[in-house]
């Protein structure tokens, strides 16, 4: 669904991303761990054209990524993102925030974009603070609004760039709870995390990064218990 093919991308002198070739399924959620510095994020906001790349190619469900602006709606439409901080609209209401961009770049009508927004709500288990302001929240429940603000969408993949990382700890598992769930519903997710508990259960696939590489890749199961490389031994040494 989403496949890289030697993606190289620097920030001036420095190469972050170097000959990344990557292809995530339909359905299958990609957990991406690294050391800081490694080309996580950049790497996730290359798929979303938040960023443009230096040479290679992206395709998301077989069309290379656009670069003029209508086009560049509809990706964002099709790639939804979920960043650490909540980057919530702090003047809209909560069902206001889901139902903006289905109303807007989609064209539903209000009615129709509310009513599921109220569904997706109940979905990430807020369904009773549709007429919250983000401020009137707790951490974990604005994350979860984000989340709904993006299935809203209903993207084709969700990329989340640690979406814990901000998070109070007792607030973590109630959004991993929730992402949990759509990886079991079957949507296509690549997610940026240090929660090694959601990996091993959520993960088809992990992999590993470092200094702007792809170093390994694995199921959870044998990337956790039988690391290859040096460098994800090192790694995990460090984390688990
Ligand atoms: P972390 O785990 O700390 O979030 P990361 O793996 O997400 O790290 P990136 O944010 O992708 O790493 O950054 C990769 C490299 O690119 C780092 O060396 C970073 O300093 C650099 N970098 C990122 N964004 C920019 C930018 N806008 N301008 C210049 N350098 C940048
Ligand atoms: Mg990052």
């Amino acid at each position: 669904l989403v496949v890289l093919d030697k993606v190289n991308k620097h920030y001036g002198p420095l190469h972050v991303l170097k000959d990344i070739d990557l292809a995530v399924r339909r359905g299958e959620v990609v957990v991406l761990i690294g050391p800081s510095g490694s080309g996580k994020s950049t790497l996730c906001r290359a798929i979303n054209r938040l960023e443009t790349i230096d040479s290679g190619s992206i395709t998301v469900d077989g069309t290379p990524l656009p670069t003029e602006g209508r086009q560049l709606a509809r990706l964002r439409a099709e790639v939804g993102m979920v960043f650490q901080g909540f980057n919530l609209f702090a003047h809209k209401t909560v069902l206001d925030n889901v139902t903006l961009a289905p109303v807007k770049v989609l064209k539903q009508n209000r009615r129709a974009a509310e009513q599921r927004a109220h569904e997706l709500l109940d979905r990430v288990g807020i369904g009773s603070q549709a007429h919250k302001y983000p401020a009137q929240l707790s951490g974990g429940q604005q994350q979860r609004v984000a989340i709904a603000r993006a299935l809203a969408m209903d993207p084709k993949v969700i990329l989340f760039d640690e979406p814990t990382s901000a998070l109070d700890p007792e607030m973590v598992n109630e959004v991993l709870d929730v992402m949990t769930a759509l990886a079991r519903d079957g949507m296509t997710m690549v997610v940026v995390t240090h929660e090694m508990g959601f990996a091993r259960r959520a993960a088809d696939r992990v992999v590993f990064m470092a200094d702007g590489q792809i170093v390994e890749e694995n199921t959870p199961h044998e990337f956790f218990d039988n690391p290859r490389s040096e460098r994800a031994q090192a790694f995990l040494a460090k984390i688990l």
